[in-house]
Formats: C-alpha cells, sequence, structure tokens
C-alpha cells in the first residue's frame, strides 16, 4: 500500500516535470516552481554564491570595484552626508562626548598632535604662516606697541634678573672676550 502510494507521488511528480510545473534541484533534491534556464533552488543558488564570493580573488575585486565606486565624487559626496547625519544622532553624539572624555583617548590625541606637529612640511608650513603673520602691519604695529609699555619693559627686565639668563648671559660675554683675546694673540 506504501509503496504504491509512494509510486503514484513520484508518477505525479514526473508530470508534473514534463509539463513544466516544477524543477528538480541540481545540487539538492528540492522541487521548486519551474522557470525557464534555471536549475537550481534559492537556497542552493545563494550558497553557491557565497561560496563564490569568498574566493580570495573575487574578494579582492569587489574591494577594488568599492573603493573605485566610492571614489566617485557623487558619491563621496553622499558617503559624508550619511556620515554627518550619522554623527548628529543624539545616542551617537552622546557616545563620542564621552568617549572624548576617556584618558585613553586624550592621550592617543596627544600622540597624534606631537606625530603631525613634528613632521617637517608641517613645521615649515607653521614658520611660514608664523613669519608672514609677523610681516602684517596691523600686527607689526600691534607688536611695536607692546614693546613699548611699561609692562613689557618690566617683563623684560624680570626676565633678565633671572639666574639661568644671567649666567647664559655672562657666558656668552666670557666666549666673546675669550675669542677677541685669542684673536689679539694671533695679530
Ligand atoms: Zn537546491
Amino acid at each position: 500500500m506504501e509503496i504504491f502510494e509512494e509510486d503514484k507521488e513520484i508518477k505525479q511528480l514526473m508530470l508534473r516535470i514534463s509539463r513544466k510545473e516544477i524543477t528538480l534541484c541540481e545540487t539538492c533534491d528540492t522541487f521548486f516552481d519551474y522557470v525557464p534556464q534555471k536549475t537550481t533552488c534559492d537556497e542552493c543558488k545563494k550558497a553557491r554564491r557565497r561560496e563564490y564570493e569568498q574566493r580570495p580573488e573575487v574578494k579582492e575585486r569587489n574591494r577594488k570595484r568599492k573603493r573605485e565606486y566610492e571614489q566617485r565624487p557623487e558619491v563621496k559626496e553622499q558617503i559624508r552626508k550619511r556620515k554627518r547625519k550619522y554623527r548628529q544622532r543624539p545616542e551617537v553624539k552622546e557616545r563620542n562626548r564621552k568617549r572624548k572624555q576617556t584618558p585613553e583617548y586624550k592621550a592617543q590625541q596627544r600622540e597624534y598632535q606631537r606625530e603631525y606637529y613634528n613632521r617637517p612640511e608641517v613645521k615649515e608650513r607653521r614658520r611660514k604662516q608664523r613669519r608672514e603673520k609677523r610681516q602684517r602691519p596691523e600686527v607689526k604695529e600691534r607688536e611695536r606697541k607692546r614693546k613699548q609699555s611699561p609692562e613689557y619693559k618690566e617683563q623684560q627686565r624680570k626676565y633678565r634678573q633671572r639666574p639661568e639668563v644671567k649666567e647664559r648671559r655672562r657666558k656668552r660675554q666670557r666666549e666673546r672676550y675669550h675669542r677677541k683675546k685669542k684673536l689679539r694673540e694671533e695679530e
């Protein structure tokens, strides 16, 4: 009886296959609704796709495509906007605010800044900026006035009185004296 039932079922399936109602999957034993050219079920197709995308050369190609895609100006702009929007979400803002207060973050920032300001091109740029700033008429004028102020003069006087500054000055004088003396002796 059971064998008979099974037989009947198989016959029924064969019939449906021949009528192009269903298809038997190529890689597993499921039937799926007939679609022209389709030989595998959705699950197997997905699995095959996943397997394919795990191949190193495919992964690399996909990464490259993604990079190229993200370099397009309109895409870049879109990404920027999305990131900005994300950062403005209250929970994200709060999380960032907290993160910025951690000692690790602060240490990391300090380290980064030190590294940044020590780069030769940055040093040179900053030197140039300072030089240019000093050359600006209004800055020059401000500086001239500052140097004439009693506060500045007092400050300078105090500076010159500092032991290490005094010592440096004496040392320079001694050196100058010895240089001159030597020059005279050589004559
Ligand atoms: Zn399948």
